[in-house]
C-alpha cells in the first residue's frame, strides 16, 4: 500500500459502567495490527451520556485521537442509538477498516454500520497477515474444525475483533492523543434500551482450581456427568467445568461454564472430555499450562490445542483411567 493510499483505521470503543471494556482493548489491538500492515493512523470513536473521562482515559493510555460524542441519556447498550453518530464521524475520517469488539453491541452495530458505508463486514476476526498485496483476515468456522481465510472487496472493511486473539503492542503510547468532544441529541430509534441487569455469577472454584476437569456435550446424556466428577474427586485441588451447552441443557449451573461467556480459567492441568475446541470455549481455557482431551472425533478442534490427544469414547477412557490409578 503506498503512502498517498494510507487511510485512517477507526476503532469504535465500548464502555459499560462508566468503564471501557475489555472489548475496545482488543478492537484497539487489531487496529494497531492492520497500522502495523498497511499503514495508517488509528483513531478512536467514543460515544455516552458522559464522556469527557473516558475520552481523557483512552487519549493518555492509548496516545491517539479520539472523538467523543456526548449523547444525553445514551445507554451504552443500545447499538441503534450508535449508529447515525458513528456514520457522521467516520464520514469525516474516510477509514479503510473500522473496529470493533466481537461483543453483543459489536454484533448489533458492525453489520448495519457496514450496510450504511458501503463496506465489507467480517466478523470474530482472530488474525490478519498480509497476501498478495492485502490483508486477509482469518476467523473460524464450523464449530472451530476450519480455519477460514477472507479477502474483502470493497476499500472499506467493518471488523469485529474475537475477545483475547490480538495483543496490543509492548511499550508506552508516544504522548497522549487529542480529545475533540461533540454534543449530539439522542438520535430517532426503533428500538429502546430498557437498561441493563448483571449477568450470573462465576464459581470462583473453577478459576482458581488446580486443575479443571471439564465436561462437554460428549458426555452424551445427564447421569455420565458423575464420571467427570468422579475423575476430579480423584485429584486434590480439582474443580468440575462445563461447556455451554451443558449448562444450557441444565445439567450443570452456570458456574461452571467455561469460555467466552463463562469463567477464564488457567490451571495447571485441563482435561476436556468430550468437548469439540470451538472458539468460544478455547479462549477460556487456552492458557491452561498442561492440556488432555479426550473425544472421539480425530479431527476435532480441542486436539490442535491438547498436549495429549486421547481419541477414545469418554465412558470408556474414564473408569478405565480411574481404574488404573485406583490398582496400578
Ligand atoms: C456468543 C457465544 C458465546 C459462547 N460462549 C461459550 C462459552 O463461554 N463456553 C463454551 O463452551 N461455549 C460457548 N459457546 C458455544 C460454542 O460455540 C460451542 O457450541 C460449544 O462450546 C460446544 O460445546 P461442546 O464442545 O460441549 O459440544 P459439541 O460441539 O457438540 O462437541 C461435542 C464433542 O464431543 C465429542 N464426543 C461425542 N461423543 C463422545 C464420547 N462418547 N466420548 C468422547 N467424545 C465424544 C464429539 O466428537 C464432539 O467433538 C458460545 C457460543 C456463542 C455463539
Amino acid at each position: 500500500v503506498s503512502p498517498k493510499d494510507r487511510r485512517s483505521i477507526a476503532v469504535i470503543a465500548e464502555h459499560l459502567e462508566g468503564r471501557l471494556t475489555q472489548g475496545t482493548a482488543d478492537a484497539f489491538a487489531l487496529g494497531m495490527r492492520l497500522g502495523d500492515l498497511v499503514g495508517g493512523d488509528v483513531q478512536v470513536f467514543l460515544a455516552g451520556d458522559q464522556v469527557e473521562t473516558l475520552g481523557s482515559e483512552l487519549c493518555a493510555s492509548l496516545g491517539v485521537n479520539v472523538v467523543a460524542v456526548r449523547i444525553p441519556g445514551l445507554s451504552p447498550c443500545h447499538g441503534e442509538a450508535l449508529m447515525a453518530p458513528i456514520v457522521e464521524v467516520l464520514g469525516g475520517w474516510n477509514p479503510g477498516f473500522v473496529c470493533l469488539p466481537h461483543s453483543s453491541l459489536g454484533w448489533e452495530v458492525a453489520p448495519g454500520l457496514a450496510m450504511q458505508l458501503g463496506a465489507a463486514c467480517i466478523t470474530a476476526v482472530e488474525g490478519v497477515s498480509m497476501e498478495r498485496g492485502g490483508p486477509v483476515f482469518r476467523r473460524s468456522m464450523h464449530g472451530g474444525k476450519i480455519v477460514a481465510g477472507v479477502r474483502a472487496g470493497t476499500g472499506t472493511v467493518v471488523l469485529t475483533a474475537q475477545p483475547g486473539a490480538f495483543k496490543r503492542p509492548e511499550g508506552s503510547p508516544r504522548g497522549p492523543g487529542r480529545l475533540e468532544i461533540r454534543e449530539r441529541p439522542y438520535p430517532q430509534c426503533r428500538s429502546r434500551s430498557l437498561g441493563q441487569k448483571p449477568g450470573i455469577a462465576r464459581d470462583s472454584a473453577v478459576s482458581q482450581a488446580e486443575i479443571v476437569v471439564a465436561a462437554g456435550r460428549g458426555v452424551g446424556k445427564e447421569e455420565n456427568l458423575a464420571l467427570v466428577h468422579r475423575l476430579a474427586l480423584a485429584f486434590a485441588n480439582a474443580a468440575v467445568g462445563a461447556s455451554r451447552p451443558l449448562c444450557d441443557l441444565g445439567w450443570i449451573s452456570y458456574r461452571h461454564q467455561v469460555g467466552l461467556t463463562g469463567a477464564t480459567v488457567a490451571p495447571r492441568l485441563y482435561i476436556a472430555c468430550g468437548i469439540s475446541g470451538a472458539y468460544q470455549h478455547i479462549v477460556g481455557m487456552r492458557e491452561s499450562g498442561f492440556i488432555v482431551a479426550v473425544n472421539t472425533d480425530p479431527h476435532a478442534a480441542i486436539f490442535n490445542v491438547a498436549d495429549i490427544c486421547i481419541q477414545e469414547d469418554l465412558t470408556v477412557f474414564i473408569p478405565a483411567f480411574l481404574m488404573r490409578l485406583s490398582d496400578p
